[in-house]
Order: C-alpha cells, then structure tokens, then sequence
C-alpha cells in the first residue's frame, strides 16, 4: 500500500491528483515553481516544496523532482498530463531510485511516444494505421515529393515525438509542400527536441474518438468506451463527449476491440489512451497512443462511475484490475468543456491576470475541476486552461442543454474565457445534432465568435449580489 505520492505537476491536474489520494487515505506532496505558490495544488497538498524560482524549469527536471520525493519519503510518483508524464527517461529514473512510477514502464512509453514506432507495432499486429511514411529527414525534396504524389493531397505532416496539436502541417498542395515540411521541422526541434517529421494521408473530415484503457500488471485489460474529440481549434480539443453521440454500438464494439488488442501489443498497463479517426464511411485508423492520464479524463469517470485516478493509483500499486469488459456500461452522456483564460476575439491568445470574481456552476449532474479562486492571479507561463466544466444527463440532447446552462451560469470576471464562445457552440444546430468533424470550428468560426456584451454585468453572479442586497439590504 502506498502511504504518500509525489505530484510531479501543478494546476487543475494536480488538485484532481491530491483529490484522489485523499479519497484512498494516501498523503499527497506537491512541487511548486516560486510563480506557483498561490496556486490551489500548493495549498491543498499535505506538503508542498518549492523548487525552482524559475517557473518552468522546475516541473521539467527530472533530478530534483526525485531528490525532493526521496527526501520527502514517497512510495511512488503520478506525472499526471503534459510536463514529464510521457518523458520514458523520468520514468526509468523514478524506478531506478525505488519509486513506483504511476504509468506505464519507460520502454512501453518510449515506444508509444514515437508515433513512428507506435504505427509500426500496430501495423505488425494488424491494427489500421493511416497510409503514411517513416520519418522522412533522410530524403530528398523530390523523394519527399513523390511520397505525397504517391499517398494523394491533402497530405499531413507531423513530428514523430509531437504531442499537443503541436508539430503538424495540413499540406493540400504539392507547391506548398516543401515549406511546411521545414517549418514543421523547426516547431518539432522547437518543442520537441527532436525534428523527425513523416506524413500521412489527411482523412477527409474525421471524427476524432478515442477509447479509455486500463490494464492491470497481469495482462488484464479493458476499454473504458470512448470519447468523441471532433471539436478541436488547431488540433487542440476543445469539447469532449463521451460516448460518441454518432456511433453505433457494432462500430463501438470493433473500435473497442481494436483498441484493446492495441493496448496489448503495445504491452500497456495502467490508464492509457488509444486514439482513432473515423472517416465518413466509418473506417478507423489507430493515430496514436497516449501513455498517461488524458485532460478529458472525467468525462469517462463520469458516465462509467469509475476514477481513473483511483485506478491508475491501485493498478501502480499492484492489484488486480477486478472489473470485466462486461462490468462497463455507460449512463447517459458526459460532456467536458475547456475553459480556457483566452482572448477568443483576439484569435484566443492567452489572457492570464488576477480573477476578481468566481462564481463555478452547480447544480446536479455538474462537475468542475479547476485550480482557481477569487483573487487568484493567472501566472502568464503556463497553460490557459484553468477549469473543465463536466456535464451528465440520460441523453445526449439533454447533456448540451446542462452544458449551456451551466456555462451561462459559470462566472469568471478579471480575465477574458472561452465561455461566451462554448456557449455558441451548445447553442448551434449541426452541433446538438452531433453532425460535427474536426474541421468544426474552423469552418464555423466567424458564426461561434461571440458578440461584445451589451449588457456585462448581467450575469448571474450579479443578479444573485442586487437580489441580496436588495433584500436585506447588505
Ligand atoms: P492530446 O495531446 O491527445 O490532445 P490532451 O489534450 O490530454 O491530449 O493533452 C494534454 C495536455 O498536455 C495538453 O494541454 C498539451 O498542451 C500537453 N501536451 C500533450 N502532449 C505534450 C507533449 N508531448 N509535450 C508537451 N506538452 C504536451
Ligand atoms: P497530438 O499528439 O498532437 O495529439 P495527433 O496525432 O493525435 O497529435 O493528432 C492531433 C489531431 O490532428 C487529431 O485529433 C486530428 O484532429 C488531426 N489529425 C491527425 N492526423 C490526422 C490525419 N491523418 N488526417 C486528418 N486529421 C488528422
Ligand atoms: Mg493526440
């Protein structure tokens, strides 16, 4: 049994973690960059460590993370997403200084990592994979040419090692080929460290759905079903719905199936993700496996009942998974909204600063996790996600409705969100209908942009304060 973990991130995620550990009477640690010290996962674990007064240097260096959990005495550390969880070096590290690494082992996340390596073992175990290429670096500009002559336009080009929506090009022609390749290149060495870059054929208008794994250290596996992630701005989600409104349940049967023989060749224990992109005529293609707790985790936790955290902690520790494939049904629909602290009409960038009223929604069947209060400042280094807005209900019409009303009732003043636009979205015809592709919101964009409001403090908060005061006078 573990007794204390180590959260090697900050945020949203590392309170969802401390949540967790709490649940499972397990004490919870948290690191924190000196820009962090107010944030929520510093107050709320039973021990936090400042150790960097650099704000992103901390949370990516693998030694001190693991100095600190050996002095602070820890059976184990949980990466949660993004920062290190898919770095197969800190993971090897962590267990080769007696820490339980909660994930998979560093050699299945090396080899999931790589996209490259990841489609050659699903091709080898008769798992679709896009048509593509290997990493194309060694080839010459006509080489590479003829590779998307071959494949047909529009073609995609991504970085093996990408992640986050970040290193990919969408090529549509052949005289615009060779200038995305080298700045895909560039973005891949930029973010990545490692500038390998090969292409696939561009599925025309794709869903993007993906299947929740677990799997437990005895060969036990089994999917979670899965969640429909077609509503991305520059591949990056922003809305995630599980399970898919659209698919059949035969269809989610194969899916499933294909993306549990995935886990299993690629040798997968603990919580993972496979994902799939499904085309008009409902073929599937495997396009990655994400080896770590995903953002839009809740809104499987929410229609199956299960903590994905919980799991991966238990699974780390070393039980037996005790639940069947037949064990997991679905009730009703979830649907996670992103909220991010972003200027929409200024083409999303970032908006940080101090939060001077929070009001989150409530309600039943509402779940929001985040790591902001009122009075909290934003630090600008980080990501601009800073709350996920979770909604159930028995039907997926039903879902969007508890969605925009939930969204109308969420109040964030002091920083700029992506609220008013999310509320677009709930309110659009095509999007209630579940008739939506990843090309969604670029193809609605100008329709989904919010209009200035007329009227800003009419907004719940307000009116609830007026009625008050109204009333007794405060
Ligand atoms: P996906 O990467 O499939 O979109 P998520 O949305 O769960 O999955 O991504 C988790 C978060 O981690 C995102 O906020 C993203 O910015 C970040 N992230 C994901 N992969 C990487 C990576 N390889 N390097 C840096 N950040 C990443
Ligand atoms: P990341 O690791 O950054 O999440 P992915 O390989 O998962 O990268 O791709 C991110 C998104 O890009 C997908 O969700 C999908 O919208 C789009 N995409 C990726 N590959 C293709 C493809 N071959 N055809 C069409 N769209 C794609
Ligand atoms: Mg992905």
């Amino acid at each position: 049994m573990f007794h204390k973990i180590l959260i090697a991130n900050r945020g949203e995620i590392a309170v969802r973690i401390i949540r967790a550990c709490r649940d499972l009477h397990i004490k919870s640690v948290a690191i924190y960059a000196r820009a962090d010290r107010d944030c929520l996962h510093v107050k709320m674990a039973d021990e936090s460590y400042e150790i960097s007064d650099d704000p992103l240097k901390g949370y990516l260096d693998a030694d001190l993370i693991i100095e600190t959990a050996l002095h602070a005495q820890v059976d184990a550390i949980h990466p949660g997403y993004g920062f290190l969880s898919e770095n197969a070096t800190f993971a090897k590290k962590v267990e080769e200084a007696g820490i339980t690494w909660i994930g998979p082992d560093a050699l299945t996340i090396a080899k999931m990592g790589d996209k490259n390596a990841a489609r050659e073992i699903m091709q080898k175990n008769g798992i679709p994979i896009v048509p593509g290429t290997k990493p194309l670096n060694e080839y010459s500009t006509r080489e590479i040419a003829k590779f998307a002559q071959k494949i047909g336009y529009p073609i995609i080009l991504k970085a093996s090692s990408g992640g986050g929506g970040r290193g990919i090009r969408v090529v549509e022609k052949e005289e615009d080929l060779l200038e995305s390749f080298n700045a895909c290149k560039r973005e891949a060495m930029a973010f990545f460290k490692n500038d390998d870059v090969f292409m696939e054929k561009y599925v025309l208008n794709p869903r993007h759905i993906e299947f929740q794994i677990l799997a437990d250290n005895y060969g036990n596996v089994i999917h979670l079903l899965e969640r429909d992630c077609s509503i991305q701005r520059r591949h990056q989600k922003l809305i995630e719905i599980a399970p898919s409104p659209l698919i059949s349940d035969d269809l989610r049967r194969r899916m499933g199936a294909t993306a549990v023989a995935a886990a299993k060749a690629a040798g997968y224990t603990n919580a993972g993700t496979v994902e799939f992109l499904l085309d008009d005529n409902n073929n599937f293609y495997f396009m990655e496996m994400n080896t770590r707790i995903q953002v839009e985790h809740g809104v499987t936790e929410e229609i199956t009942g299960y903590d994905l955290i919980g799991r991966q902690i238990r699974i780390a520790q070393g039980e037996i998974l005790d639940l069947t494939q037949h064990d997991i049904h679905a009730q009703g629909f979830a649907i996670e909204a992103r909220i991010n602290a972003e200027d929409v009409a200024n083409d999303f960038v970032p908006n940080p600063g101090k939060i001077t009223t929070y009001y989150p929604a409530l309600g039943p069947f509402v779940r929001v996790d985040s790591c902001i209060y009122k009075d909290y400042v934003i630090p600008p280094f980080y990501d601009s996600m800073v709350a996920k807005l979770i909604v159930r209900a028995s039907s997926y019409n039903l879902a969007v409705n508890k969605l925009a009303r939930a969204l109308s009732e969420f109040t964030i003043k002091g920083v700029k969100t992506t609220i008013p636009f999310l509320i677009n979205i709930c309110n659009d015809k095509d999007f209630r209908r579940g008739h939506f592709d990843t090309s969604y919101i670029e193809s609605k964009l100008e329709q989904l942009m919010p209009t200035p409001q007329s009227k800003p403090e009419d907004d719940i908060v307000s009116v609830i304060v007026a009625a008050l005061s109204a009333r007794y006078g405060a």
